[in-house]
């Protein structure tokens, strides 16, 4: 018999207050990190949570406790009904924000604006538009690269993700930090991380304590500024004095953050994942459908969230194909 009344608190006394909601299982680019080349199977369209249901399952998460929530994929952009879909949101008290590609954000910056989404965290692996194609196994370097001048230009908090794999875009880290001497937008260089079909292998992943080795190389040691970090940031940020914009490292494979872990997520299909990293998953969606209450399995999922990475704690375990192989590819997770 579970007690705690608190059903977004775990037992390791984390409390859930972010929620990120994977909108769609498609996507408009193919990232060799992120997908196998052939794709993943997907879920049949009946099997995937409409507006409504997004709205109502949003809405029970928000009732107790939940105060952010992150629009993700797949591709987000891609999903038709996205404008209906932050509509409904919005009128939830929750901070609403987006992960996107950002091929196509330019057609939704009035939508986004009118449904106070400001904080945009936009995928953007090279700066070089061949290593761009080579890595997204699409031609939309340009797309990406202008919407980013654009989001800025037009007021949005601009985080860019980087996922750094050895020998492709690692000697492009200074290029990353110096992108953000003149534009005010944070450079989130992300540790490689190991999902299901992506061809991880530790010998591919640029660590936190490698980055800092290229950064102090290149930079003056003085002018590399250690931020404060925000409560529940799973990134160690950083600046160089006089630079608009900033850097920082997530590093889920050698430093994970766990302990100060908020997060859940909810696939396109509406399974509940505890961690990223959860070879299991709880079935809100088909529980919604029955009539019954989602808050018991909501609860119960939550109790049984591992301290470390869904048990994987130790890098061995990580290593460990047949444990990460357990989980989903991570373009049906959402990041
Ligand atoms: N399509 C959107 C985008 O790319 O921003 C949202 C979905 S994508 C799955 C969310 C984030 O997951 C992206 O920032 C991407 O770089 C990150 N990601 C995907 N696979 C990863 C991996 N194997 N290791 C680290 N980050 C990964
Ligand atoms: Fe698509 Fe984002 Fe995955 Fe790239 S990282 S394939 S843009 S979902």
């Amino acid at each position: 018999m579970i007690k705690n009344t608190n059903i977004l608190q775990d037992t390791h006394g984390r409390n859930h207050a972010y929620l990120r909601i994977s909108l769609i299982e498609r996507c408009n680019l193919r990232c060799t990190y992120c997908m196998p080349a052939n794709g993943v199977p997907l879920s049949p369209k009946s099997h995937l949570m409409t507006y409504e249901e997004i709205y109502n399952i949003a809405k029970t998460f928000v009732k107790h406790g939940v105060t952010k929530i992150r629009l993700t994929g797949g591709e987000p952009l891609i999903r038709k009904d996205l404008p209906v879909i932050l509509k409904k949101l919005a009128t939830l008290p929750v901070e609403l924000s987006i992960t996107s590609n950002a091929v196509i954000i330019d057609k939704f910056i009035e939508v986004l604006k009118a449904n106070k989404v400001n904080k945009i965290n936009v995928s953007l692996d090279s700066l070089n538009a061949s290593k761009f194609t080579h890595i997204t196994r699409r031609n939309e370097f340009k797309k990406v690269y202008n919407n980013i001048d654009l989001l800025v230009k037009e007021g949005f908090e601009v985080k860019i993700n980087a996922v750094l794999i050895k020998d492709f875009n690692d000697n492009e880290i200074i290029d990353f930090i110096r992108f953000t001497k003149t534009r005010p937008v944070a450079v989130r260089f992300i540790e490689f991380m190991p999902f299901d079909g992506n061809k991880w292998d530790k010998s591919k992943m640029v660590s936190y304590a490698k980055v800092m080795e290229y950064v102090y190389k290149s930079f003056n040691k003085a002018t590399v500024l250690r931020l404060k970090d925000a409560p529940n940031d799973t990134s160690k940020n950083y600046k160089i004095e006089g630079y608009k914009g900033s850097f920082a490292i997530i590093s889920s494979v050698t430093n994970p953050f766990c302990d100060s872990c908020n997060r859940l997520r909810l696939t396109a299909n509406g399974q509940l994942k505890n961690c990223l990293f959860s070879a299991s998953e709880s079935d809100l969606l088909t529980t919604l459908r029955s009539g019954n209450s989602i808050e018991p399995v909501i609860q119960k999922a939550i109790q049984a969230k591992f301290k470390i990475r869904g048990g994987m704690d130790t890098l061995d375990k990580l290593e460990e194909p047949k444990l990460h192989r357990k989980n989903r590819s991570m373009i049906t997770i959402g990041g």
